[in-house]
């Protein structure tokens, strides 16, 4: 059977790995942007040039309409969807007294509200055809919270309600649903960390160092593969044992 993914956010970070190390296994890949259309661009060009089949697709995934169009392209091109990597979003970082109600509004919608208008949308072709996987990218401070980061820390923390109760919706239906809590990763979300910040978040990680998008998107690999048949509703931390 074919193998047909969907990954937000997939121009940058995290995503990029993950869309190109589920082109290798094997999975025909749209990669979803917003606003970095070069980026998206250069992965796909990297995954055509390995003879990876994949396709880019622009949609602000906190729209409704957007997120339709992205999966009617989806369906008209590869007729089905087995796997949903809702990975895209944003941060924000300051005090909650501090922050403007659009700001809230944004992050809740990019977030959060994407990961339902996608699993929405995945789910009508998942149920009919009773198989399918969707993965979730939280974070740790969903799990903990984090101080300067409550409006990110709550849109985290509706990630994993969403999972475990999605996931007990639509096991019957053959669909595992699970989340990754990745600890820090060194993307573009860090740029604004200093030289100082980083050595002390290495310092408070037992393993001493901070992770790679290649770690989130070994996880995923795992989550996607047959191997993780009898695990739904959980959330997996990748963080270097920030969290325990
Ligand atoms: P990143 O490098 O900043 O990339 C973010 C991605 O999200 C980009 O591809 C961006 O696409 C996309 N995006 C943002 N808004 C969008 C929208 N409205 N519609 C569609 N796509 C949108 O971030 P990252 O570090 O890879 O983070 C990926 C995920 O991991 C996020 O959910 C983040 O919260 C989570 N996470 C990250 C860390 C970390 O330390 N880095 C830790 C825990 C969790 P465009 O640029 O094309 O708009």
């Amino acid at each position: 059977m074919e193998k047909i993914a969907l990954v937000t956010g997939g121009s940058r970070g995290i995503g990029r790995q993950i869309c190109i190390d589920l082109a290798e296994e094997g999975y025909k890949v749209i990669i979803n942007y917003n606003k970095s259309e070069e980026s998206a661009k250069e992965v796909e060009k990297t995954l055509k040039k390995r003879g990876l089949e994949c396709e880019i697709f622009k949609a602000d995934i906190s729209k409704e309409k957007e997120v339709k169009k992205m999966f009617d392209f989806c369906l008209e091109k590869y007729k089905t969807i087995n796997l949903l990597v809702n990975n895209a979003g944003i941060s924000f970082e300051g005090l909650i007294t501090d922050m403007a109600e659009e700001d809230w509004d944004k992050i809740v919608n990019v977030n959060l509200k994407s990961v339902f208008l996608c699993s929405k949308e995945a789910l009508k072709t998942m149920i009919s055809a009773h198989k399918g996987k969707i993965i979730n990218i939280s974070s740790m401070w969903g799990v903990t919270g984090g101080s300067c980061e409550v409006a990110y820390s709550a849109t985290k923390a509706g990630i994993i309600g969403f999972t475990k109760a999605l996931a007990k919706e639509v096991g019957p239906s053959g669909i595992n649903v699970n989340a990754i809590a990745p600890g820090v990763i060194m993307t573009d979300m860090m740029n604004d960390f200093t030289e100082e910040d980083i050595r002390v978040l290495k310092e408070e990680t037992p393993i001493m160092q901070l992770g790679s998008p290649q770690d989130i998107s070994n996880a995923v690999l795992f989550l996607a593969s047959e191997k993780s048949n009898f695990i739904t509703g959980q959330i997996i931390g990748v963080n270097g044992g920030f969290v325990i």
